[in-house]
C-alpha cells in the first residue's frame, strides 16, 4: 500500500542533466507539505540514467524496475538518452516504464500563473495525452517497433488507435472534466487519419454519452494549435492521442509562460509518476540555474492523485499547499533565470519551503 504506518512512500529517480537538482528540490518541497498535514514521507531513491550506466552498465537496470513495482507513486527526473553511449540509447529508459507498467495516461495541465509573463494569460487547460499508442514507435506494443524500412529510401511508420486504450483515456478526461470546468475537447484530424483518429474521436464521443453533465465538442489538430492562441479561454480539457498530445502540450506550455513551468503526471491503473515536461537541459546543468517548478508541480499533481484515489483529505491540502505556495513566491517576484529573474534553484525552492 501508499502508506504504511502514517508514512507515504515514494520512489524517487533523479534522473539526468538538471534532474540532480530539481528532483532532490520537488522532494524537499514535497515532505514539507506533508509535514505540515501530519504524514511522514519515505523517500527510496533508485539508480537510473547516467549514474545508473555507471553502477549498473544500464540507464534502467532491473533491480531498478524491480522496486518500483513496490511503489504506487513515484517521482521521476528527466533521461537524456542523447548522451548514452548508441547501444543504450534505445529503448529508452521512459518507454520501457511506461511500457512494463501501463502508464498510459499522460496528463499535462497548462495554466498562466500571476508574475511570469504569458503569450496567453487567460489560459487555463489540462491536455490529456493518450500515452501507449498512436505513432510512437517505441511506445507501440501490438506492432513491434512500429517504423521500419523497406528499402534505405522508404520508411514507414504504423499508427495504432485501440477502441480500450481510447475508452479508458476518453473516461480520465471527462472525470478530469467534472473536477474542473465541465468540457472536453476531442483532438483529432480525422479528415486525412480517417481511420485511426477518425476511430479515436468516436470512441471519445461514444464516452462522453455517460457524461451527460460534460459539454463536448471535437476539432482537428491543426485548428487546435491555431485556436489555442487565438481563444485559449475556450477550452477546459483537451483530450488526444499520443503525437498530437505531445506537440500540443509543449504549444501550451510556452503559452503559459515557459516550459520550466510545465508539471505532467503519468498513471495506470493503479500507480502515478510525476515528471515534468521538460528534459535534461545539459546546458544548464550543474550551475543551480534550473528552474525546480515543473517538477514541484508534477509532485503535487502525484499527491493529488493519491489523495483523489484514497479519499485523503490532509494529502489533498498538501497537494493543494504545494501549487498556493509556488504561486505565492512567483507572485512576490522570485524568479529563476528562464523566467527572466535570478534566483538560483536553491533560492527559489527554500523560498517556497518558507512560503508553506
Ligand atoms: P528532451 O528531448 O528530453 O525533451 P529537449 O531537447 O526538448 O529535451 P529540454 O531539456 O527540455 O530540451 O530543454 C529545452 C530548453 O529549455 C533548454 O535550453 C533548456 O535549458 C531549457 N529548460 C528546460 N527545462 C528547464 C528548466 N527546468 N529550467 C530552466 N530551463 C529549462
Ligand atoms: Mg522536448
Amino acid at each position: 500500500s501508499d502508506s504504511e504506518e502514517g508514512r507515504m512512500r515514494i520512489a524517487v529517480l533523479d534522473g539526468d542533466g538538471i534532474g540532480p537538482e530539481v528532483v532532490p528540490a520537488a522532494v524537499s518541497v514535497a515532505e514539507r507539505a506533508l509535514d505540515k498535514q501530519g504524514i511522514g514521507v519515505q523517500v527510496t531513491r533508485l539508480p537510473f540514467g547516467a549514474a545508473a550506466i555507471d553502477s549498473h552498465g544500464v540507464p534502467i537496470p532491473g533491480s531498478t524496475l524491480d522496486a518500483l513495482a513496490e511503489f504506487d507513486l513515484w517521482l521521476v527526473g528527466p533521461h537524456d538518452s542523447a548522451a548514452y553511449p548508441a547501444e543504450l540509447r534505445h529503448p529508452a529508459p521512459g518507454a520501457v516504464m511506461r511500457k512494463q507498467f501501463d502508464l498510459f495516461s499522460n496528463l499535462r495541465p497548462a495554466r498562466a500563473v500571476s508574475g511570469v509573463p504569458a503569450t496567453t494569460p487567460d489560459i487555463d487547460v489540462l491536455i490529456v495525452r493518450e500515452n501507449s499508442e498512436g505513432l510512437y514507435a517505441d511506445r507501440n506494443m501490438a506492432v513491434g517497433s512500429g517504423e521500419f524500412m523497406p528499402t534505405p529510401d522508404v520508411a514507414l511508420s504504423v499508427g495504432l488507435i485501440t477502441r480500450t486504450a481510447t475508452e479508458r483515456i476518453a473516461v480520465e478526461a471527462f472525470e478530469a472534466a467534472r473536477r474542473r470546468r465541465g468540457h472536453v475537447t476531442v483532438v483529432h484530424k480525422a479528415n486525412v487519419l480517417r481511420m485511426t483518429t477518425g476511430l479515436f474521436r468516436d470512441v471519445c464521443l461514444q464516452v462522453a454519452q455517460r457524461y451527460p453533465d460534460v459539454r463536448v465538442d471535437t476539432e482537428h489538430v491543426d485548428a487546435m494549435a491555431a485556436l489555442l492562441v487565438r481563444r485559449p479561454a475556450d477550452f477546459d480539457v483537451i483530450v488526444t492521442e499520443n503525437l498530437f498530445g505531445d506537440i500540443l502540450s509543449d504549444l501550451a506550455a510556452e503559452l503559459s509562460g515557459s516550459l520550466g513551468l510545465a508539471a505532467s503526471l503519468n498513471s495506470s491503473a493503479d500507480r502515478a509518476m510525476a515528471q515534468a515536461v521538460h528534459g535534461a537541459a545539459p546546458d544548464i546543468a550543474g550551475r543551480g540555474l534550473a528552474n525546480p517548478v515543473a517538477t514541484i508541480a508534477s509532485a503535487a499533481m502525484l499527491l493529488r492523485w493519491h489523495g483523489e484515489r484514497s479519499a485523503d483529505d490532509a494529502t489533498l491540502r498538501a497537494a493543494d499547499a504545494i501549487d498556493g505556495a509556488v504561486s505565492h513566491v512567483l507572485a512576490d517576484g522570485v524568479l529563476t533565470a528562464d523566467l527572466g529573474g535570478s534566483a538560483s534553484t536553491a533560492e527559489f525552492t527554500r523560498a517556497v519551503i518558507e512560503a508553506l
